[in-house]
């Protein structure tokens, strides 16, 4: 299969990159390293299955030759993280919108199937947990900016299902849970990668409000198999999934677990929401996925629970601040070639 990556140098991305490619795939990225960035895939940079273009899936021209080469279009290319959504909204927006009409257009017109990489926000602020494909959407007032990331996306998701049955494009919708796994910075705020750094540093772990609020943290491998498994299965297409863990943590709960994993002297303290994020900011109370659908459909059951995700994320970090890796990997020659 000749699968197109959007956001291919992205966290989740170059991680789906290498799945593809294991399996047996040729894999073209795209990304214009807005978030994305070079190390993420150096070390694919050898594969002969394997190619990488540095530009922005809003060039129309250019994605109308890789889409004419692809099978399958992963659309992974969109705003990242609460934190740069809060900050950069209008780009963010435009972004999450925008691409994804420039991808389904192609596909329509060349008959190409599109996985969509959706998002958990879209289920907002319901605390009627496990969330299921089919519940209502409970999203917050229009001035709280934090609800514009969840709306763009669910316009992704009426847009994709619009042109499945409109003009027949075979897409599947995955909804990413808190993803987590080397390669995931820090920069946007995540809260695993921050916690990780702050504790190895010895400085305070900053929980937000009370940190009762909860998550389910499921491992990157995890997530780009069940990707690669519902683009390939038949009867995902025009359908809505869950992607993710059901193990459920509060977020004080993993500070501590942190804390003690990395035997580090930082304090945990709290810091109001408002300080970070600014006025009118919601969280989320709750968030855990019912994975029944997608069970059942390719039988995906998460295989690494949150102990052993920390610990393989806290040695990421380990390796990456006592070696100066990533500085060094940036600053390597890259062979970059676009398809022009
Ligand atoms: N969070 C935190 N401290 C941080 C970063 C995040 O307490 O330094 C909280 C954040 O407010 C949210 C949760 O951790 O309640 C998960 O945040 P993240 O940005 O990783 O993902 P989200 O689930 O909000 O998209």
């Amino acid at each position: 299969m000749r699968c197109l990556i959007t956001g291919g140098a992205g966290f989740i991305g170059s991680h789906l990159a290498e799945e593809l490619l294991r399996a047996g795939h040729a894999v073209t990225a795209i990304d214009d390293l807005s978030t994305g960035s070079l190390a993420n895939i150096a070390h694919l940079e050898s594969e002969a299955r394997f190619r990488f273009v540095l530009d922005t899936v809003l060039n129309r021209q250019l994605m109308a030759e890789l889409v004419e080469w692809a099978d399958v279009i992963f659309h992974l290319a969109a705003a990242v993280g609460v934190k740069l959504v809060v900050e950069e909204p209008i780009r963010a927006m435009e972004t999450n919108v925008r691409a994804t009409e420039v991808v389904l257009e192609m596909a329509a017109s060349r008959g190409k199937k599109v996985l969509f990489a959706s998002t958990s926000e879209v289920y907002g602020k319901t605390s009627r947990v496990p969330f299921r494909e089919d519940d209502d959407l409970v999203l917050g007032a229009t001035w709280r900016p934090r609800w514009s990331y969840a709306c763009s996306k669910a316009m992704g998701e009426f847009l994709a299902l619009a042109y499945w049955r409109t003009y027949g494009v075979p897409v599947v919708i995955a909804r990413l849970f808190n993803t987590v796994g080397p390669r995931q910075t820090n920069r946007y705020g995540m809260v695993i990668p921050t916690f990780v750094r702050q504790a190895l540093r010895g400085e305070p772990i900053t929980v937000h409000g009370d940190g009762q609020q909860t998550r389910s943290f499921c491992w990157v491998g995890d997530v780009v198999r069940a990707l690669a498994a519902l683009a390939e299965h038949p009867e995902a297409v025009g359908q809505v999934f869950n992607v993710g863990s059901d193990e459920e943590v509060r977020i004080v709960d993993v500070a501590w677990r942190i804390k003690a994993l990395t035997r580090s002297p930082s304090e945990i303290v709290f810091v109001p929401y408002d300080r970070i994020y600014g006025e009118d900011f919601e969280d989320m109370p709750r968030r855990v996925p019912d994975l029944t659908k997608i069970r059942t459909l390719i039988g995906y059951r998460p295989t690494i629970r949150l102990e052993e995700i920390l610990k393989r994320v806290i040695a990421h970090h380990r390796r990456l601040m006592e070696s100066g890796l990533r500085d060094r990997v940036e600053e390597r020659r890259f062979q970059l070639f676009s398809a022009h």
